[in-house]
């Protein structure tokens, strides 16, 4: 007899998934709550964890009890922390337990929008989250909104509405065969890895893709941009999109927005800003005067799932010519089609997937949970711990911070005035070490100008002044 024949329960029934649910959110409120009493990172290496996974899946049940031993005895210790107190590495990837909250809720549902009639409240709620987030951001009310999974989604659509514009919607008819010049982007050097990604897979090809100059801030040279286009329009090229961005993932320098939109507004370049990280500080009246020049883009993202607090994934796309993306996206199946079409957002066609989650619940909860007010409280909380930990370097030689920082990030150094070169980057990391040796506190190395530093990015949700000054000393000690 075949195994189907003794099939009982489909699935868990709700009363089993009620008990089990209880002892899984139990099991994430103690691991949020004891979190800072482990070590931040850990010890993991390549394949031990893979090597005491069976290789072969079970035939019968073994019950959901066995999924949190596995999570217990055998995941857990290969995982270093990101919502910890003590993680200063990256950029923070806050999951606020509010929006954690939401995403289950929205997992739980399981409805799909496809079309604005497969689920409206997921596409309305969009429609009005996102509209939040643009008001609370302070951007004017001539942008619309999706949300997309990552910034590296974000930028791609960009690009590829970008290159719609330039050949009159030419590729997206005749593909990679339209013929024409080709079509050019320019970012800085600083610029996210995505946007050489994106460039790529939008069909650019990686020898059309500029890395404008960047000045000692780091920030994209307008001039130097203003001279790249000028080269290539003589050399029969096409100027199609610049990247531009508001902190960058090294520095967090901005480039100067108002200057690259001048530099380009003759040649209709569609201006795309990649505020990912950055984008969380525009909540804040005081700092939106580093995003001047934001109105003048065609194009941006911002991830609520890094500084914000929305549990990843959730990256937010504005666009000014929501038509124009549309009809760059849009395709149309007689099985998609319904009576409200031409009466709704049908965000599909703002996107590449076509089926979308409902994440707009997670934003939304994290926003009614909170508030404005609470949120900006914190973002400035994490600024002044940034302040405070830099004055503590600066007023500490021979450590050093190497850039102006006007975020939550501080690039760092220990420089001994008998160490230069190779011996400086092997004094960096060895004390990088030592510090993820104790397990307290986890940072990121990277490199500037060809140069070891450490970069201590500070915005995790839990991280107050006592952690940050409990890694001053740790850094301190490091170095001893
Ligand atoms: C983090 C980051 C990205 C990539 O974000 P994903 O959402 O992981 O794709 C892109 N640009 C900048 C400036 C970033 O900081």
């Amino acid at each position: 007899m075949p195994d189907s024949a003794q099939f009982s329960s489909p699935s868990l029934d709700p009363e089993e998934f009620r008990r089990l649910a209880h002892r899984v959110v139990d099991w994430i409120a103690d691991y949020r709550r004891d979190l800072a009493k482990r070590p931040v990172t850990n010890d993991a290496h390549p394949g031990e964890l893979l090597a005491q996974l069976p290789a072969d899946p079970p035939r019968h049940p073994e019950g959901f009890e066995a999924v949190l031993r596995d999570l217990d005895e055998r995941l857990l210790p290969a995982l270093p922390h990101w919502q910890h107190p003590s993680f200063f590495a990256y950029f923070p990837s806050n999951g606020d337990l509010a929006a954690v909250l939401g995403d289950f809720l929205s997992t739980g549902i399981g409805a799909l929008g496809l079309t604005w009639q497969s689920a409206p409240a997921l596409t309305e709620l969009e429609d009005r989250a996102v509209d939040w987030l643009r008001r609370m951001c302070g951007l004017s009310d001539d942008w619309q909104g999706v949300i997309q999974d990552t910034a590296s989604t974000s930028t791609l659509i960009a690009l590829v509405a970008a290159r719609e514009r330039t050949t009159a919607h030419g590729a997206i008819t005749a593909g990679m065969q339209h013929g024409e010049a080709p079509l050019v982007v320019y970012t800085s050097a600083e610029a996210h890895s995505s946007v050489l990604k994106a460039a790529m897979i939008a069909g650019f090809g990686r020898d059309h893709v500029r890395q404008v100059r960047v000045d000692a801030h780091r920030a994209m040279d307008a001039e130097a941009l203003r001279a790249e286009t000028a080269a290539d329009l003589a050399a029969g090229r096409r100027p199609c999109a610049v990247v531009a961005t508001a902190g960058t993932t090294t520095t967090t320098a901005f480039d100067p927005l108002t200057a690259i939109a001048d530099a380009v507004a003759e040649h209709d370049i569609w201006l795309h800003v990649d505020t990912a990280m950055a984008g969380s500080a525009l909540l804040l009246p005081e700092m939106r005067t580093l995003f001047t020049g934001i109105e003048r883009a065609d194009s941006l993202v911002m991830n609520p799932h890094k500084w914000l607090g929305v549990s990843f994934d959730c990256s937010v796309l504005y666009v000014r010519d929501d038509q124009h993306l549309v009809r760059v996206m849009r395709t149309d199946p007689s099985y998609l089609r319904t009576d409200f079409d031409d009466r709704v957002k049908t965000y599909r066609d703002w996107g590449i997937a076509l089926g979308r989650r409902f994440r707009a619940l997670k934003l939304w909860s994290l926003i009614r949970t909170h508030g404005t007010e609470r949120l900006q409280a914190r973002l400035r909380r994490d600024l002044a711990n940034a302040r405070w930990l830099r004055q503590q370097i600066e007023s500490t030689p021979p450590w050093r911070v190497l850039v102006p920082s006007p975020l939550q990030t501080l690039c760092v150094r220990h420089e001994p005035p008998d160490l230069t070169g190779d011996e400086l980057d092997r004094h960096t990391l060895a004390w990088l070490d030592r510090v993820h040796a104790t397990g307290r506190a986890w940072l990121t190395p990277a490199q500037l100008d060809g140069r070891w530093m450490v970069r201590v990015s500070i915005g995790a949700l839990t991280t107050e002044r006592e952690h940050v000054a409990a890694l001053w000393q740790l850094l301190r000690a490091a170095v001893r």
